[in-house]
């Protein structure tokens, strides 16, 4: 049995995952606030419970915001920054007493939807996280692409395209510390930031995606500029990896018009005839990254 867990900026949920993919057990509990040795313990008391209701034989895998530095095993980017230059995967298995694996949640999302979601049927996987933040991770048959610096997909930290620089009104500041990231036009805060610029009014980005439903021309603009920012970001990364399938996930995901308008959006800005990338909701919700966690080990 595999035990998956999610280690999220509010909250940490862990489960177990059958040789099916099918979940047996599932816990959730609220992260620590901004503290490394109590997330280690909350960390811990999961896998330590779940390990109690698994069979002999079980796996431990961790998704967490931002990666491990190969070269000094410490985690870097992070915005649950308490983690930032922290051994968290020796910590941990100091306190377990076996080996886990450890990988960045986007990864895990892709990861989680590639293989028993909604990439179930395909070669190539784009998941891209819409939330708090903006990532991404690539899976090639069905196989984690990673690299030297264990950041493969990590979009959300590129410099928007021009034409997307076209679409804002004020240079954004990342809290990477460079200007006009990714993250900074396409997580909730930049959807927010860009209601705020045409409108003049501050709006939680459900509030804009409700208005938007209803038909309130303001939002429903500010909408269809999202899905013209996201399109234009995404015929970059499609330009590169050409995968099959972009699987959005994180909280934006649930943005319906998505579905429809970043499609023919897509058309004028990759470097094709027709495209032939689709792009669809995730069959998982919270659960992908706990499910993407566990699959972290081959059953
Ligand atoms: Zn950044």
């Amino acid at each position: 049995m595999r035990i998956g867990v999610d280690l999220g900026g509010t909250k940490i949920e862990g489960i177990i995952l059958d040789d099916e993919g099918s979940i047996r057990e599932k816990i959730r509990i609220k992260t620590p606030y901004d503290q490394y040795d109590a997330t280690l313990e909350a960390t811990c008391e999961i896998v330590n419970k779940l390990q109690a209701k698994a069979t002999p034989k079980f796996t431990v895998g961790i998704g967490t915001p931002g990666a491990l530095s190969l070269p000094s095993k410490l985690m870097k980017n992070s915005n649950s920054v308490c983690l930032n230059g922290k051994p968290f995967k020796q910590d941990i298995e100091l306190r377990l007493g076996y080996e886990v694996r450890v990988e960045n949640d986007a990864n895990c999302f892709a990861l989680s939807e590639a293989l028993y979601g909604a990439g179930i049927d395909c070669f190539s996987v784009f998941g891209v996280i819409l939330g708090t933040g903006t990532g991404g991770g690539i899976v090639v048959n069905k196989q984690l692409v990673t690299g030297p610096n264990n950041i493969t997909g990590e979009w959300g930290h590129n410099s928007i395209p021009v034409s997307v620089q076209k679409l804002i009104a004020n240079d954004r500041t990342c809290y990477c510390g460079r200007q006009n990231c990714i993250e900074t036009v396409l997580s909730g805060r930049g959807l927010k930031q860009t209601y705020f610029e045409q409108v003049g009014q501050q709006l939680e980005p459900i509030e804009i995606s409700q208005r938007a439903e209803q038909g309130h021309s303001n939002a429903m603009e500010c909408i269809q500029r999202y899905c013209q920012q996201l399109a234009r970001c995404l015929a970059s990364v499609i330009n590169i990896v050409d995968p099959e399938l972009i699987v959005l996930g994180g909280g934006l995901s649930n943005i319906r018009e998505l579905y429809n308008a970043v499609p023919d959006f897509l058309e004028e800005f990759v470097f094709t005839d027709v495209v032939q990338t689709k792009l669809s909701r995730p069959k998982f919700g919270d659960a992908s990254g706990a499910i993407g966690a566990a699959c972290l080990w081959t059953p």
